[in-house]
């Protein structure tokens, strides 16, 4: 597929500002300052969809995009919604605002019926922190299908990609996972995500 149009729709608190159109829905979550922005522009070919925030954690609602999805092969389309979560793991968040944060993000996931699936991103650089390893397990223990996303790919070699990649799969707990490297700057991984969501729509 190629994203022929994205449009911010609604901004989230809480389930009664969830949009009235149900459509599908790939949620993207991570740390802050993962290079969640920068992917979902990357994504979607456009410079300010997502901010790319100057303050990690500042943004603390639910983001609801529409984009449109045209089929290389029929040119149809088809829409969804993309979901930016806030970032989690803000080392300057207080315990009461994470708790906050943790019953309002909890509540989307379990109550959305729409969830295709949980970009979970995880920078390749390093090891997942415990909270990326938190929301991991949380999130395969409700039964949300996740796919784990590793950013930043461009910055470490080749080899570092696999080796990182390796380590962050043992670290979650999940030796045969499949991880995606990306790289929002040179638009590694793309593509393979573009057909991911293609599959995703016509099922
Ligand atoms: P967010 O807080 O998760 O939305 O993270 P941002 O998208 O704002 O990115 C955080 C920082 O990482 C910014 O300085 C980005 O330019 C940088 N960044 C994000 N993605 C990539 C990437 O794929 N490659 C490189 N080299 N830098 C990136």
């Amino acid at each position: 597929i190629n994203i022929i149009g994205a449009e911010y729709i609604a901004s989230a608190v809480k389930p009664e500002q969830f949009p009235e159109e149900k459509m599908l829905e790939i949620a993207f979550i991570g740390r802050s300052n993962v290079g969640k922005s920068s992917l979902i522009n990357s994504l979607t070919r456009t410079r300010n969809l997502a901010r790319i925030s100057g303050t990690p954690g500042k943004t603390q609602t639910i983001n609801f995009f529409k984009l449109r999805a045209k089929y290389y092969e029929d040119e149809s389309v088809k829409d969804f919604y993309l979901v930016d979560l806030p970032g989690y793991g803000y080392a300057k968040t207080g315990k009461s605002a994470r708790k906050i944060w943790a019953s309002f993000i909890e509540k989307y996931f379990l109550t959305s019926e729409q969830i295709y699936c949980v970009c979970q991103l995880i920078d390749i650089r390093h090891d997942p922190m415990q909270s990326d390893i938190d929301m991991f397990k949380w999130l395969v223990k409700n039964n949300l299908p996740v796919f784990v996303i590793a950013t930043k790919a461009d910055k470490i070699s080749k080899n570092a990609v696999n080796k990182n990649i390796a380590r962050i799969k043992k670290a979650l707990g999940v030796p045969e996972l499949m991880i995606l490297p990306y790289s929002s700057v040179k638009n590694d991984g793309r593509s393979y995500l573009l057909d991911f969501i293609g599959e995703a729509l016509v099922e």
